[in-house]
């Protein structure tokens, strides 16, 4: 399979997988408890041997992340019997906890590095099909993460740094002919701005072979983009001369690139003449990689809000939405690839983990009754649910904190469209707003600042109670100095465009005060990824935190010491 790619192959194997989708979801499950049904988490449950879903669901309570803590600590703290799992965890993955503020332990083994290749074959085959590429690079935008080792000796990194670091993953990318440009020192480096930088010098010097562009999320794309519109002439001065920029001050990197970088006065002004026509960086993409195809990333959900910067780099090439999953496993591939990004959907692998979904009217009620989530086959289109995880690293019935819709079916496994976070929550009394109507908002409010020919860079969120009533708060940082007429214009847009009706109702009789619209210091959004992968973050799994709440006060802090304006809301008065 990792030799030669056999797209029709792997298609085959899933069209059969999905086609009856129930009874694989039954033989998931039964494979994941037989091979951890020693676990102490799992004896406490009194299963008895018996292995079906009705005995699982009706005996093995739906968690959280908090309740299954102890259990992931006690491994991490070398416990030498079995926890959650029947094999031994040796490797612990650090969620990106964008939403927390710190991020959360979670079990990791080879099995989860095969369900992600599983994913990754599955969209690339239904992606070769309809854009087939031939033999090439990828400039990929992929970071390691700091790496550390517990307590108990198990080495802790983000999800997609224990990928990385897996020889399935190099394999899987050569088969599917898109090897980084870049080498391993790079991707790997200690310090993600000299990372990033060597990534943009190797997509220059491999240019005319780069055929995909591609990352995690597509924030990294954007980011790594606009770093370039600032280091472009150092760039064409490294390859100009051969020497790479004394802003590189690891060994390892130094001596990895100098492989590759070898003087070349011609590609130097080939790109700086091609940098110097662009105007306002329209078209980048296809102007300096002219046999890029496609690029490639997680473009839903919290990262919708950069896909108009992601067009002007793009110009005409096209943009391909990821895949679903998360650091406690894959969930769904996106098998419908000529879709824009705004419409892309996930078809659930139903042999990578056992799914529930948790219908969102108990979601409001789960403080008061127990939670009842139904089976992956028994979902129903047009409803929105809640993710439940059973896979196989130790995770049963997890609440993921996603919350989906079901759009359709590829054949029997349901086809979901990400929708929100759900504790992602603007929410001061009967209001409930979610990250997606915030979206919405600062949309609609944005229009007025691209009429100044100004955009909104990056923004969140926070629910300022200190004040009586409580308020919203949205941070913003433009892109250069807008007029305080037209800020204020846009604070009035953001409170007036959140339509929900608890929230207009409140507003109306100033139960909720008037939103206030804080403007950032430019480079602001920067010190809270240095932040995040400060804790151990890596840049290609950054999510910037669209609501800042109390568990967060390192990145409140930072917001509030870098606000240059603020304005208050006039609408409703
Ligand atoms: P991490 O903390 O890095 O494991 O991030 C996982 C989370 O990222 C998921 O729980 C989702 O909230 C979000 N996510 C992952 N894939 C997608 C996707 N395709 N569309 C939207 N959001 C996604």
């Amino acid at each position: 399979m990792e030799n030669k790619f056999d797209s029709e192959k792997v298609i085959e194997e899933f069209e059969s997988l999905t086609k009856d989708a129930k009874r694989v979801q039954i033989e998931t499950l039964k494979k994941i408890l037989q091979e951890n049904y020693e676990a102490e988490y799992l004896k406490k449950w009194n299963l008895d041997g018996r292995f079906d879903p009705q005995t699982y669901t009706s005996c093995v309570p739906v968690v959280t992340h908090k309740d299954l803590e102890p259990y992931i600590q006690k491994i991490a703290d070398g416990a030498s019997y079995p926890v959650l799992t029947g094999k031994p965890i040796t490797t612990i993955t650090l969620s990106s906890g964008t939403t927390q503020g710190k991020p959360k332990f979670v079990p990791y083994n080879d099995e989860l590095t095969e369900n992600t290749m599983q994913i990754y074959r599955t969209s690339f085959a239904f992606r070769n099909r309809a854009f087939p590429i031939g033999n090439g690079k990828a400039l990929s935008f992929i970071f390691g993460s700091k790496q550390f080792t517990t307590k108990g000796g198990l080495l802790a990194g983000t999800a997609t740094t224990n990928v990385y670091r897996s020889a399935q993953f190099k394999k899987t990318m050569k088969a599917m002919q898109t090897p980084c440009c870049s080498p391993d020192e790079v991707i790997f480096a200690p310090d993600f701005h000299q990372s990033l930088y060597c990534h943009l010098l190797c997509g220059l010097i491999f240019h005319e072979e780069i055929q995909i562009i591609s990352s995690t999320f597509a924030h990294s794309i954007v980011h790594s983009f606009r770093t370039f519109e600032l280091v472009w002439e150092e760039l064409c001065s490294d390859i100009r001369t051969g020497v790479l920029s004394a802003r590189i001050t690891v060994d390892s990197i130094r001596t990895a690139m100098a492989k590759v970088l070898k003087p070349n006065t011609e590609l130097a002004d080939k790109i700086y003449n091609k940098c110097l026509g662009l105007t306002d960086w329209n078209g980048l993409i296809p102007e300096l990689f002219p046999n890029c195809k496609y690029i490639y990333a997680i473009m839903t959900g919290s990262m919708e809000p950069y896909l108009k910067k992601l067009r002007v780099y793009a110009g005409g090439v096209r943009l391909l939405s990821a895949d679903y999953g998360s650091s406690e496993g894959w969930i769904g591939a996106n098998v419908n690839p000529d879709l824009p990004p705004e419409m892309t959907s996930f078809a659930v692998l139903p042999n990578i983990g056992y799914f529930e979904f948790l219908p969102l009217t108990s979601i409001d009620e789960l403080d008061s009754i127990e939670p009842k989530p139904i089976g992956l086959t028994d979902v129903q289109l047009g409803e929105e649910y809640e993710v439940v995880v059973t896979n196989f690293a130790g995770l049963y019935r997890y609440r993921l904190g996603d919350v989906v819709k079901v759009i359709g079916f590829h054949n029997s496994t349901p086809k979901l469209q990400f929708v929100c976070r759900r504790n992602l929550m603007l929410t001061i009394n009967i209001d409930k707003n979610t990250e997606k109507d915030l979206q919405l908002s600062v949309e609609a409010a944005a229009k007025l600042l691209a009429a100044e020919k100004l955009e909104v860079l990056d923004f969140t969120s926070h629910v300022d109670l200190t004040t009586d009533p409580g308020h919203y708060v949205i941070f913003w940082e433009v892109s250069g100095d807008a007029s305080d007429e037209i800020l204020n214009e846009c604070c009035n847009c953001l409170d007036k465009s959140f339509v929900d009706a608890g929230y207009v109702s409140s507003r109306k009789v100033n139960a909720i005060g008037p939103l206030e619209l804080r403007v950032l210091r430019r480079g602001t959004f920067q010190k809270i990824l240095d932040h995040y992968v400060g804790l151990g973050s890596a840049l290609n799994q950054f999510k910037t935190p669209r609501c800042v709440g109390p568990t967060n006060p390192k990145v409140l802090q930072i917001l509030c010491n870098n606000v240059v304006k603020s304005y208050v809301s006039s609408s409703f008065c």
